[in-house]
């Protein structure tokens, strides 16, 4: 009886499944969030600009007045001896408008480090951003962009971060180049990217002025992380089985093939002892 009536349930909803529209059926079933980004998928011109490893107490100012002058929002993953060190610039960074998310304490490798250890790296980051500009960070990026999974899974769960990478890297901390710096960031950026670039070095901040403007005239819009996150939209996964001619897409069911198919997926599960 159990079983005809599932099976029946079952067949009403394949039954009404099938009459949806094709982009109602196209909808990829709810996965887990994602911590960890890259880049994204956005429906405009937007991007995340990034600068790690300040505030510097020269190069961080020169370059918050370059993004005032052209109304430009960035995110700054700072460490946490820095803020330490030049409070008032970090109250600057947050109070112009921009982001700031942690970065670590002291730019260790965090992989090669104990669970206490990176613990403290990452709380008294926290903590100190918290105390001098009254923010609480939601963004991590690990030094070198080195965490493991579970480092993420687990600094997700302790203070709530997603994990920052990057799709364009401005290698400007190796060539030390302002010509090279504009280059890379002009030829790899796309709709969705964050660009990673270093506030500490006088050749990066030297490049701002022409790369910034450069990817204005392009048509981007520059935003920070935490927008550029909003505006995020998982890509659909390929399905895995190519539909039936008989049965297409059905809510994720475009495997079932036949009656026999049908009732094994309608039976109820064996109950627990
Ligand atoms: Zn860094």
């Amino acid at each position: 009886m159990l079983r005809t009536l599932a099976f029946s349930f079952f067949a009403l909803c394949l039954a009404a499944s099938a009459a949806e529209t094709p982009a109602a059926t196209a909808t990829a079933a709810p996965a887990a969030p994602r911590i960890t980004f890259s880049q994204c998928n956005v429906d405009g011109p937007y991007i995340a600009f990034t600068f790690d490893d300040g505030p510097h107490g020269v190069e961080t100012p020169r370059v918050l007045k370059m993004l005032r002058d052209r109304g430009i929002h960035a995110t700054f993953f700072c460490c946490g001896n820095c803020v330490a060190q030049y409070p008032e610039i970090a109250k600057q960074i947050v109070n112009e408008g921009h982001e700031i998310a942690n970065h670590s304490w002291s730019h260790p490798l965090l992989t090669k480090l104990s669970t206490e250890s990176v613990r403290d790296q990452l709380d008294r980051t926290h903590n100190v951003i918290k105390q001098t500009t009254g923010v609480t960070p939601t963004l991590m990026r690990p030094p070198y962009g080195a965490f493991t999974v579970q480092q993420r899974a687990w600094a997700h769960a302790t203070w709530d971060y997603k994990c920052i990478l990057w799709d364009v890297d401005s290698l400007d901390w190796q060539h030390r180049n302002p010509a090279k710096t504009e280059s890379i960031i002009l030829s790899q950026t796309n709709r969705g990217s964050i660009i990673l670039c270093h506030d500490i070095h006088k050749t990066t901040i030297d490049a701002m002025p022409a790369t910034l403007d450069a990817l204005l005239a392009k048509g981007f819009k520059f935003v920070t992380v935490s927008e550029l996150l909003k505006m995020h939209v998982e890509k659909l996964a390929a399905p895995k089985v190519k539909p039936t001619k008989s049965l297409t897409s059905v809510d994720g069911v475009s495997a079932v093939t036949s009656l026999e198919d049908l009732k094994k997926q309608a039976a109820p599960a064996p109950a627990k002892p």
